[in-house]
């Protein structure tokens, strides 16, 4: 009867249909799950805290209308809600959702962000209203079950991997089950900065689902309202490369190094979690592949940055590399490289070894001056300077060059003398690499690392 057509107000909707049920499927739900769960909306739409967060989802149904007559009432649940028990069919027309028979046309108080009653575009056969079967409209009816309200609109999460979908509605659901058994509440709790929310929710199906799978989703997510002249829908996404670098993160590798990483990017408030502060660093994935430069040099390097005035609970300004040595992480970083950024093997080998190179080579001359001119550079001349000249040094004292000419053409260079675009990646990289091998054999860094709070050139300056 239910099933999953991808369209993500009828797939969560089914989701939470199933999680009603305690079923793993919607294809294994029955006539009685449709009646339970449809009595279970009628009783519990009508009033607080539910009625109260959709008159944003449904405005004008029978849900919100204390108005309406009770005969209108009962014709509105008929109609809508008990649709599939009906016989009636729209003539001629298919279902849009699933390609069933339609059973009714829906205007924009049955399904959200469709247009009004009388209104005729982007309705076929100019005809107003969407013809929809009975099935997709109850799915559409509860879809708000495996939902959350965050920052005033209804949240709700949606993949091409059913199991995502199921399990991020059932999370949601078991939240709704809470609200509704706690006595004075009126009103639906609101959950704070959806992007964390969001990010949050992956982590918890990656950790119980995801890993298990060789192959990770897409996911996304809708952030709605349907209220007014103001409807609007936020769309956020997280390709599949980010959700595999998620769980890779997470998993026993490297949870230890990631946990510590990510607990120090929540905002700094009391009471610090999902649906009440925000967490940066799950912010800052959704400007990735693009700025991920930025994301290395935060994360993996420790770079704080002057967070300006208004952003005083931004933990990234106190981020201080030479106070977080344990959390810079070589195998990390490089799997973020290969992950998110597709960064050929190749190159990946040649900054480890390029790292290790320097490393020895600091261990060995104990060159602070080298370590520290490394670590400042911001022109791209100045690089290719300083690396020319310790080789050279090298060289006069009888020993291999630091860095060999292909080795330098392939981390910092497209041509000869023509420097990446992403140079200052690639040094930091290198340092990511060195500041790990050098730590581990006790030196000591804060010696190393320059005097004054002076943060390498790129992105992470600009705050
Ligand atoms: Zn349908």
């Amino acid at each position: 009867m239910l099933k999953f057509t991808r369209h993500p107000f009828v797939d969560v909707g089914a989701a939470a249909i199933t999680a009603f049920a305690g079923k793993s499927r919607p294809e294994d739900l029955s006539r009685q799950d449709l009646d339970e769960v449809a009595d279970f909306i009628e009783r519990h739409y009508t009033r607080d805290p539910l009625k109260s967060f959709l008159t944003a989802i449904f405005p004008n149904s029978g849900y919100v209308q204390p108005a309406m007559k009770p005969e209108k009432f009962a014709a509105f649940l008929n109609r809508y809600l008990y649709g599939y028990r009906n016989e009636e069919s729209v003539s001629g027309l298919r279902c849009v959702y699933c390609g069933r028979e339609a059973s009714v046309r829906v205007f924009r108080q049955h399904v959200p962000m469709l247009t009004g009653e009388g209104i005729l575009n982007f309705f076929p056969r100019s005809a107003p209203g969407l013809p929809v079967c009975g099935f997709c409209l109850l799915c559409i009816q509860a879809f708000p079950l495996g939902a959350t309200k965050s920052s005033g609109r209804t949240l709700i999460i949606h993949s091409d991997d059913e199991q995502v979908t199921l399990r991020a509605a059932k999370n949601f659901f078991q939240d709704n089950l809470k609200y509704l058994n706690m006595r004075d509440i009126t009103k639906y709790p609101d959950q704070k900065y959806p992007r964390t929310v969001f990010v949050d929710q992956v982590l918890r199906i990656s950790e119980d689902y995801l890993q298990g799978q060789e192959h990770s989703p897409s996911i996304t997510l809708y952030h709605l309202t349907n209220y007014g002249t103001t409807a609007d829908v936020g769309i956020l996404y997280l390709p599949s490369q980010i959700v595999e670098f998620l769980s890779i993160a997470s998993s026993a590798k490297f949870g230890r190094i990631w946990g510590e990483i990510v607990r120090r990017a929540w905002q700094k408030v009391d009471d610090a979690r999902p649906g009440v502060a925000r967490n940066f660093l799950y912010e800052d994935l959704f400007e990735l592949p693009e700025r991920a430069a930025r994301f290395v040099q935060i994360y993996f390097l420790r770079q704080g940055f002057r967070a300006s005035a208004r952003f005083k609970d931004d933990p990234r300004s106190g981020y201080a590399l030479e106070r977080e040595l344990n959390l810079v992480s070589w195998d990390l970083t490089a799997m973020f490289l290969r992950e998110v950024m597709e960064m050929e093997a190749e190159r990946i080998k040649a900054i480890r070894d390029l790292g290790d190179r320097f490393s020895s080579y600091i261990s060995k001359t104990n060159d602070r001056r080298f370590f520290r001119d490394f670590y400042r550079i911001d022109k791209y001349g100045q690089l290719r300077g300083l690396l020319i000249k310790a080789s050279n040094a090298e060289v006069r004292s009888g020993r291999s060059p630091l860095i060999g000419f292909d080795e330098f053409i392939t981390i910092f260079e497209e041509g000869e003398e023509l420097p990446r675009i992403d140079w200052r990646l690639a040094r930091d990289l290198v340092l990511i690499r060195m500041i790990e091998r050098l730590h581990q054999e006790g030196k000591m860094i804060e010696e190393l690392t320059p005097e004054e709070e002076e943060v390498p050139g790129g992105e992470a300056a600009e705050g």
